[in-house]
């Protein structure tokens, strides 16, 4: 009965192993779950009074496709703030979440068969969000010897008559590292001298830490923002994953062609939650939000020093955004205390979740079949617990513990 691209597809991993933790802890098993792609702290209270405000007022029937226009403009400014350069309105569309911004983008830009290039570790859903609409994911594999970065060399060696589009990750999900301009600019430039769109999701933006500054493509230059489509949204910044709001930020000309594929899907994003967003822009909480960096920066620093200790892991770089580990485990293979091996990054998250309690993501569905990602979303005191739990477990693997590529 399903199509061939229905049947290919498969469901995202991060929400299955998300579920799962949930339901052991549901079931009352003390799990520790750093799988997930959300912050645990509450959504701003300007956000929620927006949200409860639309409803009381009546605000809750469909909205202009592209979203609301003071919503539009609210972004449109947050955005020239970044980009040091005016944006305009319709520049922007307000989608549900800044996947569907993703989604309607990738659905603007290609026609069958043209090519995507992204870079390995990439977040499970690119390739599929390119192969949906129709195109095709080149993965250009990264490691320790750029940082886990694309090199413009990289990117130009993978550039064929086909390649219509670079996505840009940065901050990066799931290895937290993020570009500096200069490497941005290189990047841009042999994009731009073949003609590529760049469509950079910058979804973790506000989230940089230890000095890191935080570089949106688009404000490279007026040439550059040409050819840039901007992702972003409020799940992250303002943890409001749930109330499904993202935007895309584009030239008019293409803002048009996503507004009109989203009209004829699934039209605007919630009038409810286009309210609370605007709510939370206007009045930013910008304190409160200094403080929940401050707060995963210290986070950050206990998993990266409580993984250094660890034999047989290594961060695999340094994260400086987004809320992400990522840690090769290939020096902890050898066989587990009931005799079966682990010999992936599969078998050692399954050990891990079924000895420890501690749910962590595979990294196979990253294009990094022997790392984990380790979600710094919980609080300092239960990341020690949990890195105490692997250190457990690791002393009981076989004894076969060495150190991966040391
Ligand atoms: N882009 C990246 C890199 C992400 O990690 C995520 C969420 O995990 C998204 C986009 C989706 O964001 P939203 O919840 O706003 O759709």
């Amino acid at each position: 009965m399903l199509s061939r691209r229905a049947a290919q597809l498969p469901p995202s991993s991060t929400a299955a192993l998300d579920a799962r933790a949930k339901q052991l802890a549901e079931d009352g098993v003390d799990v520790i779950n750093l799988t997930g792609g959300e912050v645990d702290f509450p959504t701003p209270r300007q956000a929620r009074e927006g949200g409860i405000e639309a409803i009381t007022r009546g605000f809750t029937r469909y909205t202009a496709v592209a979203g609301i226009m003071p919503l539009r403009q609210a972004v449109a400014a947050r955005l020239a703030r970044t980009w040091n350069a005016p944006c305009a309105a319709e520049e922007i569309i307000i989608t549900n979440g800044a996947k569907q911004a993703l989604a309607n983008a990738f659905a603007t830009l290609l026609d069958p068969g043209d090519e995507v290039i992204i870079q390995a570790p990439y977040w499970v859903s690119f390739p599929h969000m390119v192969t949906l609409a129709g195109g095709r994911p080149v993965v250009v594999p990264t490691g320790a010897g750029t940082g886990f970065k694309l090199t413009p060399r990289a990117v130009a060696e993978r550039i064929t008559p086909r390649t219509r589009a670079l996505l840009i990750n940065s901050p990066s999900n799931p290895t937290g590292v993020v570009y500096d301009r200069a490497e941005l600019a290189a990047l841009a430039e042999v994009a731009l001298e073949a003609g590529l769109t760049i469509v950079s999701d910058e979804i973790y933006g506000d989230l940089v830490y230890d000095g890191t500054a935080f570089t949106a493509v688009a404000s490279l230059s007026p040439e550059v923002r040409e050819r840039t489509v901007t992702v972003g949204g409020w799940s992250k910044t303002f943890a409001m994953t749930g109330w499904r709001v993202g935007f895309a930020a584009a030239p008019p000309p293409v803002i048009a062609a996503m507004t009109a594929l989203q009209g004829h899907t699934t039209s605007a994003a919630s009038s409810i939650s286009q309210h609370a967003a605007l709510a939370v822009l206007r009045e930013e909480p910008a304190g409160e939000l200094r403080r929940r960096t401050v707060a995963l920066d210290e986070r950050r620093r206990v998993l990266r020093d409580g993984l250094a200790a660890l034999p047989g892991l290594r961060l695999a770089v340094e994260p400086r955004g987004a809320f992400f580990a990522f840690v090769e485990v290939s020096g902890a293979y050898g066989p587990g205390a009931n005799g079966q091996m682990i010999d992936s990054a599969a078998a050692f998250a399954e050990h891990l979740l079924r000895t420890a309690r501690v749910a962590v993501v595979p990294g196979a569905d990253f294009g990094a079949p022997h790392h984990v990602r380790i979600s710094y979303v919980a609080d300092p005191d239960t990341l020690r617990e949990a890195l105490k739990r692997i250190h457990d477990v690791l002393a009981t693997l076989g004894g076969t513990i060495t150190s991966p590529g040391r």
